[in-house]
């Protein structure tokens, strides 16, 4: 059996405190120190530094969406990652407009629930825990319902970890002629999500996923004849869209109390962001801590839900095993001792377990996770060799 220290750590990332753990966990995850750092002094919300804060995180995100006029605007949007999809809904679906929504997963199951929330009238496309939506069944969809104003999409769905097929879905929902809004909270900033590439109205994100900050606030990249056509549309104050854009345009500050710590913290997150490559330096790094992840679990005796193709470099899926001294309560406890957090499933046809591959972790990291798993599978006296039962 190899120790921890057979395994070289890397420089480049900073090691968690001690007794501070790893968050294997699509967001929150772990920060840098660099990241933690920043947040170390307090920001008055109207200052000209703060404003000047909030002016580059929008400039940088329309950016990296690869926005280079004034057809897109950026709105951050106060709360977390589901704030700022029900915002962006309310905003982009007009009052007497339909959704498609095309769910494989929770976060699309989410929409449709904020959709009743909000009355708007909407259909779906539900492929179940984990089956893609194809091309084919959404053009057939948007050929019957012609009524149909919007498509929305979650890029990767993080209950099942399987990386949706944006693009040809994308380019059947402009051959409608429809308004397509991407749920790629998980996704955006480490798999190329660009205006040019892809043809949206809508792309909404926050702050702890693949950019690496802490939790506080999400973003819309939304169409400005979108924004425009959207006064008043909005069914919440505070989670009004428009009024936050025009007042943000207006005075630089946000509407109402920014989270200002979280909002430095994701400045420094994005200089490192783009010190590592930008989004194609980050899928790099993430891609590299699946395929290890994936390997090595395979090496233990572990599936994945998906096949190969279906993966995305966010998070996987992994069956439990089936040997009756599995328990995952057992499992993350033996884990969080060996300071790894994981997450658990959220299948409703069999057990399972997720293992993120986000935030300020490396392959090195992964083989100690990898180490971590084998001592814990020893410890719950889980041998993975013998058949099920
Ligand atoms: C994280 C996430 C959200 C937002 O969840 P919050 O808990 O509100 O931050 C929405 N969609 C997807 C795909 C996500 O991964």
């Amino acid at each position: 059996m190899m120790t921890k220290a057979e395994f070289p750590t890397t420089q480049a990332l900073a090691t968690p405190a001690l007794g501070e753990p790893y968050l294997l966990t699509p967001g929150p995850l772990t920060t840098s120190k660099a990241t933690k750092e920043a947040m170390l002094r307090d920001w008055g919300s109207w200052d000209v530094a703060f404003n000047q804060v909030t002016a580059d995180v929008r400039q940088s995100l329309l950016s990296m969406a690869g926005v280079q006029d004034d057809s897109f605007a950026c709105v951050p949007l106060q709360g977390s990652g589901s704030y700022s999809v029900e915002a962006a809904l309310a905003t982009a679906i007009p009052r007497d407009g339909k959704a498609l929504v095309l769910m494989n997963g929770a976060y699309g199951q989410r929409a449709t629930k904020t959709l009743e929330y909000l009355g708007r009238a909407f259909i779906t496309l539900d492929k179940g825990d984990y089956l893609p939506p194809q091309p084919e069944e959404v053009d057939a969809l948007l050929r019957d319902n012609p009524d149909v104003t919007n498509v929305f999409l979650v890029h990767c769905e993080t209950s099942s970890g399987i990386l949706n097929p944006l693009r040809e879905i994308a380019d059947v929902v402009k051959a409608h002629g429809k308004s397509l809004i991407i749920d790629a909270m998980s996704s955006f900033g480490a798999v190329p999500l660009t205006v040019n590439e892809i043809a949206f109205d809508v792309v909404v994100s926050s702050a702890n996923k693949c950019i690496e900050g802490i939790p506080g606030f999400g973003f819309v990249i939304i169409r400005r004849s979108v924004l425009e056509a959207a006064k008043g549309r909005a069914n919440s104050l505070s989670l009004d869209l428009y009024e936050q854009w025009v007042y943000m345009e207006r005075t630089g500050q946000w509407r109402f109390t920014p989270p200002t710590h979280s909002v430095v913290a994701f400045h420094k997150a994005l200089e490192q962001h783009n010190a590592e490559g930008g989004v194609h330096g980050r899928l790099a790094r993430y891609t590299r801590n699946r395929d290890v992840l994936v390997a090595g679990m395979r090496e233990l005796g572990f599936r994945t839900l998906l096949e190969d193709r279906w993966l995305s470099p966010i998070i996987t899926t992994f069956f439990s095993p089936e040997h009756p001294n599995f328990e995952f309560k057992r499992f993350y406890d033996e884990l969080k001792a060996r300071q790894f957090i994981i997450y658990p499933g959220k299948l409703t046809v069999a057990d399972s377990f997720r293992i993120g591959c986000i935030g300020q972790i490396d392959e090195y990291i992964v083989h100690q996770l990898l180490r971590a798993i084998a001592d814990s599978l020893v410890a719950m006296n889980v041998d993975m060799q013998l058949p099920a039962g």
